[in-house]
């Protein structure tokens, strides 16, 4: 009986992975500080793929059916080539994975698909997450290109890291706030509004889900429109590999 069902289990899987994963290999792995990684992935698989920033890529980290989710920071889909940042939180298979991934590894994705719809970002931005949101960051500058102003503030386990993350990203002027410090991240959430200018700043919320929500709350308060807040969990205490 258990052979039987182990074989199952073995064919969905290969038939899973054959249909909808995309092989890839690891080109480069930067070792940005002990917890992050700059990560690129390479193959022909990737070639043609449609991207836009905000998307997400799916990385299949361990055994049957484990993945997690990441930001591409850079998509080339003539190359077939997409750099992301992963920050190695403590445990679980995607920080297991971003610890000990090498270059000349195999990977096989899954996507891109979209996740947040940013629009043509032609206007003022204010970025407000954490260390998961550090290559959606750098995707949207990139993106914006000098056209309007980003702004970012982020909550962050160790300021020294993300200082380093950020110089590698090429992120600048970005305000960091210690995850610890309740005080000073409530009052960094409540003050969010006053960091756009004008009707038309767009307020992107990602990262710790209990955050998102205060800033959120804080912002609709100063009367923000809710036209004007796009916002994605990526994750939250107790719940595993959310996408
Ligand atoms: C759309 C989307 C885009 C994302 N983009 C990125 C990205 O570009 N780079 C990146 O590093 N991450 C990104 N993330 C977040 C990443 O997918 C999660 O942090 C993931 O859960 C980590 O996997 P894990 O196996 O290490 O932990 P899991 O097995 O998923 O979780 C184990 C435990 O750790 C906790 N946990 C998960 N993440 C964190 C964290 N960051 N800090 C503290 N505790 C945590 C969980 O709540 C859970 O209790 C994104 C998530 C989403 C949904």
């Amino acid at each position: 009986m258990r052979f039987t069902e182990d074989r199952v289990q073995g064919l969905l899987e290969r038939a899973f992975d054959r249909l909808l994963l995309r092989n890839t290999r690891v080109a480069a792995v930067q070792r940005v500080s002990d917890r992050f990684r700059l990560i690129d992935l390479e193959g022909d698989a990737l070639q043609g793929a449609a991207w836009a920033p905000g998307n997400k890529l799916q990385v299949k980290v361990a055994g049957p059916f484990t993945a997690r989710t990441f930001t591409p920071i850079v998509f080339d889909a003539v190359r077939g080539h997409v750099r992301l940042l992963g920050y190695a939180h403590g445990a679980g298979p995607g920080s297991d994975w971003l610890r000990r991934v090498q270059v000349g590894d195999a990977c096989q994705v899954f996507g891109p698909h979209r996740s947040l719809a940013l629009g043509d970002l032609a206007g003022p931005v204010v970025l407000y997450g954490d260390e998961t949101s550090f290559g959606l960051a750098a995707a949207v500058g990139a993106a914006m290109a000098g056209r309007a102003v980003l702004r970012c503030v982020f909550e962050v386990e160790s300021v020294a890291e993300a200082t380093s993350a950020l110089q590698a990203l090429g992120v600048e002027a970005a305000m960091l706030v210690e995850r610890s410090d309740e005080a000073c991240r409530m009052q960094a959430a409540s003050d969010l509004w006053s960091r756009g200018s004008g009707d038309g700043t767009l307020f992107v919320l990602t990262g710790r889900a209990q955050s998102i929500q205060q800033a959120r709350h804080a912002l609709k308060g100063r009367g923000v429109p809710a036209s004007r807040i796009l916002s994605k969990a990526y994750w939250a205490p107790g719940k595993a590999g959310m996408d």
